[in-house]
C-alpha cells in the first residue's frame, strides 16, 4: 500500500467505503474510473482504457469522462444494473495544501435516481423494500425522485422463499412453481415494476427474480429489517409521535421495510430527504386485482413484444404534464371497486367532456407545468440547480389562473381540485425576488442571485464592478496620455489584466509599464494600479460567486420547507390531467360514458376494442356484450382462426376496466356491473415464454385462476387447453368449464375456442352460452364479417384459412376429404354428441377415426384392377392403419 502515490491511496480508502459500487473518482475536469472498475467501464461505454502511474513500478488501469457529461455515462451504468459513486474534490485545488480533499457525495443506484435525463417522465422510479415472514410480507414502496412513499402488507404463502434450514432444500417442483404463480405479492411487484428491490439476506433471491428479471436486487441484513428500527426512523423523518395518523402502526413489517429504504435513500442520498413528507398505508382490497399475467396479456403498459406502443396506456394517454400521465398509469392498473369513487371520477370527466371552453382552458394551462412532483424531489435531495426553481416558480404561477377556471365547476372531483390547488405565493415570491430570471445550468459560477435580494452581495458587486469600470475608463485614458490609437486593455485568466501594444508602437510606452510577456505582433504590459484594481475584482468576485452559491442554498433549502404543499398541488394537478385526458380522449376516438352499478349483468351495446380500432387498416366491427349470473355466466366462442374471438374477448376486458378506473369506454351503450378481478388466461401456443415449459405456465395461471376467481371476477380464456394433444386440451376445457359452472356460480366467463366440441356445454349446464363469429364462404373463399352471434359456429372453416395462407392444392383436397370423414363420425349412432355423454358412450378416439379413413378408401378401392401382388400389400398397408 505504502508504494501507491498518496493519490492513489486516496482512491483506495474511498473505494473500500462503497465496495460494490463503480467509483467515478474527481481529477480536474475528469472523473477517472481505475483498476478494474476501469476495465468494466471501459468495454460497457466503450471508452478507451488507458493507464495512469500509481507508484513505484506500478501503472493503474484508468478510463475517464469529462465532468460535464458524466451524467450520460453514468445513466448507462445504472441501465446494466450497476451502482456508481460520486467521488468529488471538496476543495479549489488551488489552494489545497498537499492532495486535494476528496469525499464520496452520493451514490447514484438504479432505485435512487434524481437526474431527469435518467428517468422517464411517464413512469415512476420505485425501490421497493421486501420484509418477509412465512404467512405474510411487508412491502415498502418509494419514488426518491417524486418523494412517494407507500406500505402495505400482503398475505400468502412465502415459505418457498424464505431460506431456512428446512426449506432450504425442498426441490423446486411443479408445486413450489404453482405457488409463486399463486402470489399476490407478484402482482404488485409487477405493478410497481421498481428499479431496484431490498431484501433481507436470507431469502432466496432466485424467486424475486423470476418476477423481476430486470431489477437490481440488494440485500441487507435481516436485523436491519428490525420493526423498532423502523419505526425510529419513520417518527424522526416525519417529526412525529406516532405511526397511527398514517395508519401502517400496527403493520409490523411494512415498518421494518420502510425504515430499510428510509436509511437507504440516506445511505446513498448523503442529504436530507425533505421532500418525504408522508407515507401512505393502502391495502390490496381497495382496488381491482390484476394478476401478472393479466396485465401482461391485456398489453396495459407493455405489449408481449415489449413495446410501449399500440397498449391501452397508449390510447388513453394524452395528459399535457408528467405527473398526469403517471396518475393516469396507477389508475390503470388500480381500477376501482367502489361504484361511488367510479362516479366521482366519471362526472369529473364528463363535465370535461361537456365543457368545450373549460376543458381547452385547463388543457392549455397545464401543458405550462413542468414535473413540479420530480421538482420538489431535487429540491429535496439538494440537488435543484436555479432553474428547477425558475421552472417550478414558474409552474406555480399557473396555479391560482387554473383556480380561477374552475370556479364555478359542478362535479365534486374538480370542486376537491379547484378548492385546494394551492398558489404557495410564498415560493413564487421568493423566487422572484432572489433568482435571476435566465440562470445559467451551474449554481457556482454565479450570476444566480438577482440584484437587490442581498446588501452585502450588491456592495460585492458594486466593488467589482467599480473596479471593472475604472478598467475600462483605463483604456481611452491610457491611449490619450501615450498617444497609441491601437492600445488595448484585456484579460486571461493566466496573466490577470493586461496592456497590449503593438510592435510598432513600442516606443511610445511611458516608463511606468511594466513588461509581462511577448506574443507576435504585441507586448503585454502590466502597470502597479492595474494589478491593484485586478486583484480587487477577482477577490470581489470570487467571493460574489462564492455568497451567490451560499444565497441560492438558502432559497432552495426555504423551498424544500414547502415540499408537502408542493406534492399536494402536484397531485392536484395529476388529476386533473389524467381526468382531462380521458375527457380528451373520449371525444376524439367517440367514447360514451358507461353506467356502473352493483349488478350482477355486464350489457355492452356495438363495444369496439379500444386499441385495435386505432391500429388497425381494417375498419373495426363493433360487437354486444351480455353476461349475467342466470343464463350467460359463461359464453364459450368458437369461430375460425383469424375470425376475431381474441380481439373480442380482450375488448370486453378493456371495456370493463376502463369502466372502474373511471374511464369513457369505446361503445354505444353500457352497464358495468362491477368486478372484483380480472383473468386473462391465454393458451400456450399464443404465450411463447422462452425457457419455460408452456404448457406449464398456461396450467399454474389457470390453476390460479381456479383457485381465486369469487362470483364478482371476470374470467377470460383464450384457447386453454391448446398446449396439449387435442384430447387432453378438450378435456381440460371442458372440465375448466363445468368447475367454473358448478363452483364458481356467477363468475363471469369468456371462453374462446378452436375445440367445437366444447359448444355441446351448452346442451348440458344451464348458464352456458354458445356463441361464434361469423364468417362467409364464397366461393370457396372465407369472408371475415367479425361480428359476433348466438349459437355456435356450424364449422371450423380452418380449410379455408389454410388456402388462404396459400398451402398447396393437393394438401387442401386431402385434407377437406379427411374432414369429411372426420365430421360423420361426430355422432353417436342414436345421433347424440359422443364428448358430453361420455358416461354412455365409449369415449371418442383416434382409433375410431381411423376405421372411418380404412372404409372410406375400402369403399373407393378398384378391386377387379388389382393385382394380387397390390392387394396383399394393400391389405398389409390397412391392416397397420388400424
Ligand atoms: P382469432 O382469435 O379468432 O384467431 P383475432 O382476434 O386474433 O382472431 O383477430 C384476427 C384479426 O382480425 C386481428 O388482426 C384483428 O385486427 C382483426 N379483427 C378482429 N376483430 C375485429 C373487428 N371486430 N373488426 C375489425 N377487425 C377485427
Ligand atoms: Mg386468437
Amino acid at each position: 500500500m505504502s508504494d501507491f502515490t498518496p493519490m492513489m491511496r486516496q482512491y483506495q480508502e474511498l473505494k473500500k467505503q462503497y465496495p460494490e459500487a463503480i467509483l467515478f473518482f474527481r481529477l480536474g475536469d475528469f472523473y477517472e474510473v481505475f483498476f478494474d472498475d476501469a476495465k468494466t467501464v471501459s468495454k460497457l461505454l466503450e471508452i478507451t482504457l488507458t493507464s495512469r502511474e500509481a507508484g513505484k513500478g506500478k501503472r493503474a488501469p484508468m478510463a475517464g469522462v469529462p465532468h460535464y457529461t458524466v451524467n450520460t455515462y453514468i445513466g448507462k451504468l445504472i441501465k446494466y444494473g450497476y451502482k456508481v459513486a460520486i467521488c468529488d474534490q471538496m476543495e479549489d485545488p488551488k489552494f489545497a495544501k498537499g492532495i486535494v480533499k476528496r469525499e464520496i457525495v452520493k451514490i447514484v443506484t438504479p432505485g435512487t435516481v434524481l437526474e431527469s435525463n435518467l428517468l422517464d417522465g411517464k413512469t415512476n422510479n420505485y425501490l421497493v423494500v421486501l420484509n418477509f415472514l412465512k404467512n405474510i410480507v411487508g412491502v415498502a414502496a418509494v419514488d426518491l425522485s417524486t418523494g412517494e412513499f407507500q406500505v402495505t402488507e400482503i398475505p400468502g404463502d412465502y415459505g418457498n422463499i424464505i431460506k431456512d434450514k428446512h426449506t432450504q432444500s425442498f426441490p423446486t417442483s411443479g408445486h413450489h412453481e404453482r405457488v409463486v404463480l399463486t402470489n399476490k405479492l407478484a402482482d404488485e411487484l409487477v405493478r410497481f415494476k421498481p428499479a431496484e428491490c431490498i431484501v433481507p439476506a436470507s431469502i432466496n433471491k432466485e424467486q424475486i427474480l423470476k418476477w423481476l428479471p430486470n431489477v437490481s436486487i440488494v440485500s441487507r441484513e435481516d436485523w436491519c429489517f428490525a420493526e423498532d428500527t423502523g419505526r425510529e426512523i419513520l417518527l424522526e423523518q416525519f417529526k412525529i409521535k406516532s405511526l397511527v395518523g398514517f395508519g401502517c402502526e400496527n403493520l409490523h413489517l411494512a415498518v421494518g421495510a420502510a425504515g430499510v429504504a428510509l436509511n437507504y435513500l440516506k445511505e446513498t442520498q448523503k442529504t436530507d430527504l425533505s421532500h418525504i413528507t408522508k407515507i401512505v398505508t393502502y391495502t390490496t382490497l381497495e382496488f381491482m386485482s390484476l394478476d401478472f399475467s393479466t396485465q401482461k396479456n391485456l398489453e396495459l403498459i407493455q405489449r408481449t413484444d415489449g413495446q410501449s406502443r399500440g397498449t391501452l396506456f397508449d390510447i388513453l394517454d394524452l395528459t399535457l404534464t408528467p405527473m398526469g400521465a403517471r396518475m393516469l398509469r396507477s389508475w390503470m392498473l388500480q381500477p376501482l371497486l367502489n361504484v361511488n369513487e367510479i362516479k366521482k371520477r366519471q362526472d369529473a370527466v364528463e363535465e370535461l367532456y361537456n365543457e368545450f371552453a373549460l376543458r381547452m382552458g385547463i388543457r392549455d394551462l397545464l401543458s405550462k407545468i413542468y414535473d413540479i412532483e420530480r421538482l420538489a424531489g431535487k429540491i429535496g435531495c439538494k440537488s435543484a440547480n436555479a432553474k428547477d426553481l425558475i421552472a417550478l416558480s414558474s409552474s406555480l404561477k399557473i396555479i391560482p389562473v387554473i383556480k380561477e377556471k374552475l370556479k364555478d365547476v359542478q362535479s365534486w372531483v374538480l370542486k376537491e381540485i379547484s378548492v385546494n390547488l394551492d398558489p404557495v405565493t410564498e415560493i413564487v415570491e421568493l423566487v422572484d425576488k432572489g433568482i435571476t430570471e435566465e440562470p445559467p445550468f451551474t449554481i457556482k459560477e454565479g450570476g444566480v442571485i438577482k440584484n437587490g435580494y442581498s446588501e452585502e452581495l450588491d456592495k460585492l458587486r458594486q466593488i467589482s464592478k467599480g473596479g471593472k469600470d475604472w478598467i475600462t475608463a483605463l483604456e481611452d485614458k491610457e491611449k490619450k496620455r501615450t498617444g497609441i490609437g491601437s492600445l488595448k486593455v484585456r484579460f486571461n485568466s493566466v496573466f490577470g489584466y493586461y496592456i497590449e501594444i503593438t510592435k510598432s508602437n513600442l516606443s511610445l510606452v511611458p516608463a511606468d509599464y511594466i513588461r509581462k510577456q511577448t506574443v507576435v505582433n504585441a507586448e503585454r504590459f502590466i502597470t502597479p494600479e492595474l494589478k491593484e484594481y485586478e486583484s480587487v475584482i477577482l477577490g470581489a468576485d470570487e467571493k460574489i460567486n462564492n455568497m451567490e452559491y451560499e444565497i441560492f442554498c438558502e432559497i432552495r433549502d426555504k423551498v424544500a420547507g414547502f415540499a408537502n404543499r408542493i406534492q399536494d398541488n402536484a397531485k392536484l394537478v395529476a388529476i386533473l390531467d389524467a381526468c382531462s385526458s380521458l375527457a380528451e380522449v373520449a371525444l376524439k376516438y367517440n367514447y360514451i360514458k358507461p353506467k356502473v352499478n352493483e349488478s350482477d349483468t355486464i350489457v355492452v351495446k356495438n363495444g369496439r376494442h379500444p386499441v385495435i380500432e386505432r391500429l388497425s387498416s381494417e375498419s373495426f366491427v363493433p360487437n354486444d356484450v351480455y353476461l349475467d349470473s342466470d343464463t350467460n355466466q359463461i359464453l364459450i366462442i368458437t369461430g375460425p382462426n383469424m375470425a376475431g374471438k381474441s380481439t373480442y374477448l380482450r375488448q370486453v376486458a378493456l371495456i370493463v376496466l376502463m369502466a372502474q378506473m373511471g374511464s369513457f369506454i369505446p361503445a354505444d351503450s353500457a352497464e358495468i356491473g362491477i368486478v372484483d378481478r380480472i383473468f386473462t388466461r391465454v393458451g400456450a401456443a399464443d404465450n411463447l415464454i422462452a425457457g419455460q415449459s408452456t404448457f406449464m405456465v398456461e396450467m399454474s395461471e389457470t390453476a390460479n385462476m381456479l383457485n381465486n376467481a369469487t362470483s364478482k371476477s371476470l374470467i377470460i380464456l383464450d384457447e386453454v387447453g391448446r398446449g396439449t394433444s387435442t384430447f387432453d386440451g378438450i378435456s381440460i376445457a371442458w372440465s375448466v368449464v363445468e368447475y367454473l359452472h358448478n363452483n364458481k356460480q356467477g363468475a363471469k366467463t369468456l371462453f374462446a375456442t378452436h375445440f367445437y366440441e366444447l359448444t355441446e356445454l351448452e346442451m348440458l349446464l344451464p348458464r352456458v352460452k354458445n356463441y361464434n363469429i361469423v364468417v362467409k364462404e364464397w366461393n370457396e373463399e372465407i369472408i371475415f364479417l367479425r361480428k359476433i352471434i348466438e349459437g355456435s359456429a356450424d364449422r371450423s372453416y380452418g380449410i379455408q384459412v389454410a388456402r388462404l395462407a396459400g398451402l398447396p392444392k393437393e394438401v387442401l383436397h386431402r385434407a377437406k376429404e379427411i374432414l369429411k370423414s372426420l365430421e360423420d363420425a361426430n355422432y353417436t349412432d342414436n345421433g347424440k354428441p359422443r364428448i358430453g355423454n361420455i358416461k354412455e358412450d365409449k369415449q371418442i378416439s383416434l382409433f375410431e377415426n381411423q376405421q372411418y379413413l380404412v372404409i372410406e378408401e375400402l369403399q373407393k378401392l378398384d378391386v377387379e384392377k388389382l393385382t394380387p401382388i397390390d392387394a396383399i400389400n394393400k391389405l398389409n398397408e390397412l391392416k397397420s392403419k388400424l
